[in-house]
């Protein structure tokens, strides 16, 4: 059971919350070089960019919609 920080209805107790994230930035992952059991060199994982979440909150499926709308 919860309360919906944006409506204020506290919804059912079976009802799951929807997280949704209002903050995300940008995560530059670095290479790694790893080896795996057996393995006679390096592997590479070449990294990347993608995003990583600063902040979210669980809102009910309503909210939720609108929210991922805006
Ligand atoms: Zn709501």
């Amino acid at each position: 059971m919860f309360r919906c920080p944006r409506c204020d209805v506290v919804a059912e107790p079976t009802v799951r919350p929807a997280r949704v994230v209002v903050e995300a930035r940008v995560k530059t992952y670095p290479e790694r070089r790893y080896r795996l059991r057996g393995d006679r060199k390096d592997r590479i994982d070449p990294g990347g960019v993608g995003t990583e979440t600063v902040r979210e909150v669980s809102l009910c499926a309503g909210c939720a919609g609108a929210e991922r709308g805006t």
